[in-house]
């Protein structure tokens, strides 16, 4: 399933004059609008990835087939579900005013449907500097999570005096998560992707006329779901993520860069970790049962017993079952 930080990385924007950037107040909410109005400004690409996961339905049948097109109702849900977000900023506190910085710290609240209780609020803090004309934005902190921006170990502070030193800070008193220092830097800006590209294009095995090739083209469909989807994500990151220089400073920009560069660095690999092996298959008459390895840096790293049957002039599978090379017990659902 897509991650929704995936789906922040996702957008679609005209090439357009620069937005308005000459306070620090117009960078915020231009930078805001931006982020959050991804996904629906992306629907039609969101979309064409979610339809990609549900690639060569025709070849599963029962249970198999049932829960390809329960997904592709629920893919179809959240792409109708996409809107353009009500953003609404209010400045809480303004400090180290200077004619080229400033830090805001800013009440956001994000409507994403018209259900009011469905509003995310947040507090986050925008440290910002004056560039030529515009003003960038340097850092995004928010309250740490797990001392609540006192920098104080919770455990510490909950706690009755004791002798013995508190394991979550060592006897410091510091809050662990954030290191004491109250907030954490907020990363949700940078864009996340996972690419599996081969240097080559690969062949996919589309053969389902017996058990040992549908098997194999089982195998490859899933392969191919993954690459055809990295295609559709690199081509949006590669043209798109240029647009964040308009908000963020160049040191922030170049984080950007190095998270794209990473992923495209690693999705030759990936691409071979995303590969099931064929180890066997048991023929009984009509059916057949396959059993596919996962490479060992596979996202889900889980071996599947596919059930197929003989429908016709061709195999389809009617039942996935995948079980975690740890996990004990029955194989559970895909
Ligand atoms: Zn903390
Ligand atoms: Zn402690």
């Amino acid at each position: 399933m897509l991650s929704a930080a995936l789906v922040v990385t996702l957008f679609l924007v005209p090439q357009g004059t620069a937005p308005d950037r000459s306070t620090p107040e117009k960078t915020i909410t231009g930078f805001l609008e931006w982020k959050e109005g991804m996904p629906a400004r992306n629907s039609k690409a969101f979309k064409h990835m979610l339809e990609l996961e549900v690639l060569g339905a025709e070849h599963f049948a029962g249970k198999a087939r049932e829960q390809m097109d329960a997904q592709r109702e629920r893919n179809r849900n959240a792409v109708a579900a996409l809107g353009t977000p009500t953003i609404e900023t209010k400045v809480v506190k303004r400090s180290g005013d200077g004619d080229d910085s400033a830090t805001l710290e800013v009440e956001v609240a994000i409507q994403r449907s018209a259900d009011p209780k469905r509003a995310s609020k947040r507090v986050l803090t925008f440290e910002l500097k004056k560039h030529g004309d515009a003003w960038l934005i340097e850092k995004i902190s928010r309250e740490c999570w797990s001392c609540h921006g006192s920098g104080a170990c919770p455990r510490c502070a909950k706690a009755k005096p004791s002798k013995r030193k508190c394991f979550a800070c060592k006897g410091t008193g510091r809050c662990r998560v954030c290191k004491g220092k109250g907030f954490q830097v907020d990363e949700s800006h940078l864009p996340k992707v996972r690419l599996a590209l081969p240097s080559t294009k690969p062949e996919f095995s589309d053969d389902w006329s017996n058990a040992e090739a549908a098997a194999k083209s089982y195998a490859d469909l899933q392969l191919r779901c993954r690459y055809e989807q990295s295609k559709v994500m690199k081509h949006v990151v590669d043209r798109e993520v240029a647009r964040l220089a308009y908000w963020l400073s160049p040191r922030l920009m170049k984080e950007c860069h190095a998270n794209v560069a990473k992923s495209v660095s690693e999705q030759e690999t990936r691409y071979q970790q995303e590969r099931l092996t064929v180890r066997k298959i048991e023929l009984t008459g009509d059916k057949a049962t396959a059993i596919l390895d996962p490479d060992k840096g596979h996202r889900w790293p889980s071996v599947r017993h596919v059930e197929m049957k003989r429908s016709g002039d061709e195999w389809k599978v009617v039942e996935v079952r995948t079980r975690n090379r740890s996990a004990q017990g029955k194989p559970s659902g895909r």
